[in-house]
């Protein structure tokens, strides 16, 4: 058995957001950031993920609102560093976003200070939202080994902790969720459950 189930990506839930996928409301600054040179980007949250991401779009926007619900970042000590000297990032603290609106693309974003109450409004070409991704896991019992936050570990041969399971793509742990790693992940388990049940 191969487990392919993907990951999903969570939402705000805001209106807007739906509407305006992929017409500006972005999870990936890897496939879209290059759309946005020159322009202005939100980006949410304050993990790792939201960091790294936010430091790789200031190649190509002229500036990134870096949005975050607490008042300090949660990545990591040199990811936040290099975040906080970068001069394209601007910082809300303590904010949330409320709605996200344009004709056929996004134009603005409202934002809410969530200590005080005070809203705004920001004129921005795109939104990148890293809040977390969640893997397609719900379904399996507790047999197959995860990682702590729930991603099916496997070895460089895609086998999960039990023989004859194999586990390719963004379901399983890896640095990278991208078309072409989760079809190199499908070839190696292919290969390797062909291999299992030939032995
Ligand atoms: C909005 C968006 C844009 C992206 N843009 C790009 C891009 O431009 N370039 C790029 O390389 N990557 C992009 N990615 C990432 C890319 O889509 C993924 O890395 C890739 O699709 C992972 O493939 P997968 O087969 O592991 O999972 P998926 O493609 O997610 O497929 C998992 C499948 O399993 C099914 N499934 C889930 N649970 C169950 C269950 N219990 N039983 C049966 N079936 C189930 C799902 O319905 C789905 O069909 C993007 C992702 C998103 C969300």
């Amino acid at each position: 058995m191969i487990i392919a189930t993907g990951a999903s990506p969570k939402k705000l839930g805001i209106p807007g957001e739906q509407e305006f996928s992929g017409k500006g409301v972005s999870i990936c600054a890897t496939c879209d950031g290059p759309f946005f040179r020159d322009k202005v980007v939100v980006a949410v949250g304050g993990g790792d993920t939201a960091v790294q991401e936010s430091i790789f779009l200031t190649k190509f926007a002229k500036k990134v609102y870096l949005i975050h619900r607490r008042d300090q970042l949660r990545a990591t000590g040199i990811l936040r560093e290099r975040a906080l000297a970068n001069e394209k990032i601007q910082f809300l603290w303590d904010s949330a976003l409320t709605r996200i609106e344009g004709k056929t693309r996004v134009e603005k974003i409202f934002v809410k200070n969530i200590r005080s109450g005070e809203t705004g409004e920001l004129a921005a070409d795109g939104c990148f939202i890293w809040i977390g991704i969640q893997p397609n896991t719900d379904f399996l019992g507790n047999e197959i080994a995860r990682d702590p936050f729930g991603f099916i570990t496997v070895n460089s041969r895609m086998e999960t902790s039990v023989p004859g399971v194999f586990a390719a793509g963004d379901v399983r742990n890896t640095p990278l969720r991208q078309i072409a790693t989760a079809v190199g992940d499908a070839a190696v388990a292919a290969f390797s459950a062909e291999h299992y049940i030939e032995n």
